[in-house]
């Protein structure tokens, strides 16, 4: 099944892929990509990992944008 890792178990997202014009599955535990059959295709690179860990970081301050409150977040790299 390809929404889980099979080494770890955790669920998958699907990660578009413009150089191969098609999605495949990240497993971000493992930091593998996976097609829709199950095999692993390559690992994440360092450069793709900064950059997820960036949207899921916007995301999460889009998320946090409560009109009644301004949250302090971190700055920089923990
Ligand atoms: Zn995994």
């Amino acid at each position: 099944m390809t929404l889980f890792c099979k080494q770890c178990n955790e669920r998958r997202v699907p990660v578009f892929q413009k150089t191969e014009n098609i999605s495949f599955w990240l497993c971000e535990k493992c930091g593998n990509f996976c097609d829709k059959d199950d095999n692993i295709i390559r690992e994440l690179s360092e450069l793709e990992r900064k950059t997820l860990e960036k949207e899921v970081e916007d995301f999460e301050k889009d998320t946090a944008k409560l009109p009644q409150e301004k949250m302090k977040r971190r700055k920089g790299v923990n």
